[in-house]
């Protein structure tokens, strides 16, 4: 067992971890109601997480402040989630249980995450489907009236509740409505076309927050009791990944350089099932939900080699391998189990589709024994607008042709460390939905991230910030603050820096350069030598981004490539520490796979030994950044060896 940092106290409540949410808040201390209009919470992203949190406090009667880089609230990357939000309701009758959901989420995350915090989250999703439900999200009903499911990778279980293929999109819609009648109310000031730049800490505590306003290109400052970061993953480190061109991580960094520490930042998904890029100028992927996964049945030609069009492949000369893999979980194992599998079969030549120098860069989801099975219309009620999606993108019917997918970034389990109460290191700066490192350990389960976002923003948050504010009850932070100054003055010489390189190269091919070295050496699959490599190419692209940046001024305050530039530059940083990361992590964990370390079959190979820990890594401005450890025990789920065949 390593040993724990002093830096890291995860303010876990002890005891059973089945009671210890309930025994966490009973001791919080509360903000009398006729008090809370004193306090001011700023909010930055309106995503499931951050509306979610903003219309939560804005209704017990804090003033909040949401700022967010969209014209809209409701335009957040969550919008686009597909495929659904897990909840132990067992409303399928098949066996299911927040016991069940914890221990599944523990499994799922390789052992790698706080037992307390998953427990936490099985228990709240219960609350949070009766919540949506009450705010009118149209989730998918059977026709006696009571709410469908269905099931996602890594669960033997029903459990996950949708609406069609736009789940993210309804919860939104619900979500921003309660927004939307706080900013009606007067409760919350929405502050949209504004991109957060830095963190303003007044005495080691997060006070606020340094803006840019898109529109006019002024840099203003917001002040608050406490701040709240939901500004969602950084999929996009990678260029191409099926996050919002828009997703990045400058909240994040930004505030990690401030004080924040980031744990696990190497914990990242790679999805499997995503329609493979088609050219080099592309700049975004496609998620074909993990849902299909339910109906769909993967496979590959038996034979290397054989091009022959799928439909004129006979049943004998075709692999259904994660079927003969994992004869257990079949086609529905964990996201990194199937993407790996995948990857590897493509890399010995069996790989469907355009042949590059490795043969073609797909593997087959084949829908056609659900069709004949349960019907075309059955099929086409339940996935419509995903099988219309793919068509359009690629010109094929998945109807009549098998649709070809590929393993692309995704999700990320890494982000800013945040204790029990989803507070960071610097107090006053609570992180929440998947900007925070959370429950998801080293792969999180499919379904499960709606989840976790909108636990952290209707029911965690609004019982763990009053309690900071009540505990800490500090004088208000004026504008013109020496700290404020100092945070404006400071955006304002970067961006000077950044427009003084005059260069000749735009800002976007840096980041496809970095995406592409980011996959090659810290993707799906990892080697120590790899890494070492690809740390010394990191320091050569940054520095010719310093020495070769094309960014004109062209007198306009509308400047989308100042705010790429600047994305980018923070994006450099992060890659660094992600690389850091993955090679401190002696061993494979969940989607963490280091060829060094796999069992005989090339199974992930964990080491609790000396890696039962999460990683936070601490900035130090000029020197190397240091890495803590925060340890985890577990006492209801003993940690084996995470096998779905
Ligand atoms: C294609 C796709 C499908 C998915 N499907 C599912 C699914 O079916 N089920 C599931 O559980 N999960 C799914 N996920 C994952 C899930 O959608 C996300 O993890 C989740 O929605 C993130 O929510 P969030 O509130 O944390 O962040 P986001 O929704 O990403 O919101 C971030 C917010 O922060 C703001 N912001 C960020 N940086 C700044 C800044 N510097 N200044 C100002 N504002 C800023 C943005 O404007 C935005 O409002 C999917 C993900 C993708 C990419």
């Amino acid at each position: 067992m390593s040993g724990a940092s002093p830096r890291l106290d995860p303010q876990l409540p002890g005891g059973p971890v089945a009671t210890a949410w309930q025994r966490c808040r009973d001791g919080l201390p509360l903000v009398a109601p006729g008090n809370r209009r004193r306090f001011t919470i700023l909010v930055v992203g309106s995503g499931l997480a951050g509306a979610s949190a903003a219309a939560t406090l804005a209704e017990q009667g804090y003033r909040v402040r949401l700022v967010t880089y969209h014209d809209s609230p409701r335009r957040a990357h969550s919008v686009a989630a597909q495929g659904g939000i897990n909840a132990a309701r067992n409303d399928a009758n098949d066996g299911d249980s927040i016991e069940r959901l914890f221990r599944d989420t523990v499994k799922g995350g390789d052992f790698r995450a706080r037992e307390a915090g998953c427990h936490r989250l099985a228990e709240l999703s219960l609350a949070i489907i009766d919540h949506c439900v009450a705010q009118g999200v149209p989730f998918a009903r059977e026709y006696g009236g009571t709410l469908a499911n269905r099931s996602f990778g890594g669960t033997q279980v029903s459990r996950t509740f949708y609406a069609r293929g736009q789940t993210g999109q309804q919860l939104l819609y619900g979500a921003t409505g309660a927004l939307l009648r706080q900013v009606e109310a007067g409760r919350v000031e929405l502050l949209t076309r504004r991109d957060m730049l830095e963190l303003i800490v007044v005495d080691g505590v997060a006070r606020g927050v340094v803006v840019r306003d898109q529109r006019t290109g002024a840099l203003e400052t917001y002040t608050a009791h406490a701040v709240l970061l939901a500004s969602g993953g950084y999929s996009n480190v990678y260029h191409l990944s099926t996050n919002a061109l828009k997703s990045n991580a400058t909240a994040i960094w930004r505030s990690h350089l401030q004080g924040a520490l980031f744990a696990n930042p190497c914990f990242t998904q790679i999805h499997p099932t995503c329609i493979p890029p088609g050219d080099a100028f592309q700049s975004k992927l496609t998620l074909m939900s993990e849902s299909l996964r339910n109906d769909g049945r993967v496979w590959l030609p038996a034979r290397v080699g054989d091009d022959r069009p799928p439909e004129r492949i006979p049943e004998h000369e075709r692999d259904y391998f994660l079927e003969r893999q994992y004869p257990s979980f079949g086609n529905m194992v964990p996201r990194d189990v199937a993407s790996r599998r995948a990857r590897e079969l493509c890399l010995e030549g069996r790989g469907v589709g355009p042949r590059g120098r490795s043969g073609g860069q797909g593997v087959y989801l084949d829908l056609a024994d659900a069709i004949a099975r349960e019907g075309r219309d059955a099929i086409v009620a339940r996935y419509g607008n995903l099988l219309e999606m793919y068509e359009r993108i690629t010109g094929d019917d998945p109807l009549t042709t098998p649709l070809r997918i590929y393993p692309a970034p995704h999700y990320t389990m890494g982000g800013l460390w945040v204790d029990y109460r989803l507070m960071s290191t610097i107090p006053g700066l609570f992180v929440l939905g998947e900007a925070n490192f959370s429950e998801h350990g080293a792969n999180r389960l499919g379904a499960s991230a709606l989840m976790q976002g909108l636990a952290d923003g209707t029911f965690i948050a609004p019982a763990t910030v009053p309690a900071w504010l009540a505990s800490h009850p500090l004088p208000p932070v004026a504008d013109d603050h020496p700290a404020c100054r100092a945070a404006v003055a400071a955006v304002d010489r970067r961006i000077s820096a950044l427009r003084a390189v005059g260069g000749l190269r735009p800002a976007d091919d840096f980041h496809r350069a970095l995406g592409q070295l980011m996959i090659n050496a810290c993707g799906i699959s990892r080697s120590g030598p790899r890494l070492r490599q690809a740390l010394g190419e990191l320091a050569e692209l940054r520095a010719s981004f310093s020495e070769d940046l094309s960014l004109p001024d062209h007198g306009t305050a509308i400047d989308p490539e100042l705010e790429k530039a600047l994305r980018v530059d923070d994006l450099f940083g992060l890659a660094e520490l992600m690389l850091r990361d993955a090679l401190a992590r002696e061993e494979s964990c969940g989607a963490h796979f280091r060829q060094e370390h796999r069992t005989e079959d090339g199974e992930a190979l964990r080491d609790d030994e000396r890696f039962c820990h999460i990683a936070a890594w601490e900035h130090r401005q000029g020197a190397e950044p240091v890495r803590h450890q925060e340890p985890l025990v577990f006492t209801s789920v003993k940690p084996a060896r995470r096998d779905y065949r």
